[in-house]
């Protein structure tokens, strides 16, 4: 069985806000599908966080490695992708387009073999897993009906992040955490997180750590990206003295560039997003080495329907792994998965038991939002 071709499709016209100091627009392209088919007439779904044309690009130079190879592993063949084009955007846009196509490539590998792919990883740890809603802040009168809301729907995990928080008074940052707090109850599991990859972050160490006093206050779960995303000294001297867990990581791409982060122990919680971190397999290798170094891998997840999914496999193949992110209010979240997603009465999600990513996906909502973009063969 050989690959036949690689297609790509942005999508457009619901990209969710960012909290990003630069807002997006519902027709900014910043997720990308992949599909790859085979010969044999599979087709392999995977997902990209960038812009469609950067993916293009990237799969213009991939492309000539992938159609015509046989398809043996997708690790194998993912890590020839990252070894040929050592010179060509390592870490980049092409790591990030090898992120879909990784997924896409397990994706056909558990069809294949009519496996899972969370047991063809080595799994399974659990069977369900629970999904934290992940919302941006916002002034209480409009955060706490959104989180109100979200646990009517069964949600029992929060996540609130960037907004005002940090940018405006310390004063604020308290209100808002005491509103979430007293808007999900005692018992919920809430996480914060500060966005600290945002364009010019103006804190250091010192606003990190009395942020961190003021957040243990409310029991916080974990507090997320309180630094810049490269200040690993920081992160390191955070993680010592913080009384909540602090997590980070989220932009770092190959799983080379988390092993100074993990070996210093510079997190609580490491978290790789599997689009655009390589993939699937690069989750599980810094996941694995992660656990080696007594931290856990909880992704992150605000990308798309495909991404979660992928992050459902590898939540079911780490020991640790017991969140996943669910970003709340994406139509490339809730409308592209046949049926939607349903929480059981505890607010877990299943793992998937079918073969691959082990989703039955909604054409019409992939056509709508790729603008009518061919990535499966009828
Ligand atoms: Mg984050």
């Amino acid at each position: 069985m050989k690959i036949r071709n690689v297609v790509s499709a942005g999508l457009i016209g619901a990209t969710p806000k960012g909290g990003w100091a630069n807002e997006l627009n519902p027709n900014d392209s910043l997720h990308t599908l992949i599909a790859v088919h085979t010969d044999e007439g599979h087709t392999g779904l995977g997902s990209v966080f960038t812009h469609q044309d950067l993916v293009a690009g990237a799969l213009s130079v991939l492309n000539d490695l992938l159609v015509g190879m046989e398809f043996d592993s997708p690790t194998a063949i993912t890590e020839r992708l990252h070894q040929a084009n050592f010179w060509m955007g390592r870490g980049g846009s092409i790591t990030h387009t090898i992120s879909g196509v990784n997924t896409a490539l397990w994706d056909i590998f558990g069809q294949v073999t009519g496996m899972p792919i969370s047991r063809l990883l080595g799994g399974n740890y659990r069977s369900k897993v629970l999904p934290y809603a992940s919302l941006l802040m916002d002034d209480p009168e409009i955060m706490v009906p959104r989180l109100e809301g979200y646990a009517s729907e069964g949600f029992r995990a929060f996540k609130i992040g960037w907004g005002r928080f940090g940018r405006d008074s310390a004063a604020t940052d308290r209100k808002i955490i005491a509103a979430a707090r007293e808007a999900v109850g005692p018992d919920a599991v809430l996480a914060v997180d500060a966005g600290g990859s945002d364009g010019f972050w103006p804190h250091g160490y010192k606003w990190a750590i009395n942020t961190a006093h003021m957040l243990a206050e409310y029991n916080v779960a974990w507090f997320e990206e309180a630094l810049s995303p490269d200040d690993l000294a920081g992160y390191v001297e955070l993680t010592t003295h913080s009384p909540v867990p602090i997590s980070g990581a989220e932009t770092l791409t190959r799983r080379q560039s988390f092993t100074p982060f993990i070996d210093a122990r510079a997190f609580d919680i490491v978290q790789p997003d599997v689009t655009k971190n390589g993939g699937i397999d690069e989750s599980m290798a810094i996941g694995r080495r992660a656990e080696e170094a007594g931290m856990r891998l909880i992704p992150h997840g605000w990308n798309t329907a495909v991404g979660l999914a992928a992050d459902l496999h590898t939540a079911a193949a780490l020991p640790r792994t017991d969140f996943v992110e669910y970003c709340t209010g994406s139509a490339y979240i809730d409308d592209i998965v046949s049926g939607g997603w349903s929480l059981d009465e505890q607010g877990m999600l299943d793992i998937p038991t079918g073969p691959g990513l082990g989703i039955t996906w909604d054409r019409e909502a992939i056509a709508h939002y790729t603008r009518g973009a061919s990535l499966f063969i009828d």
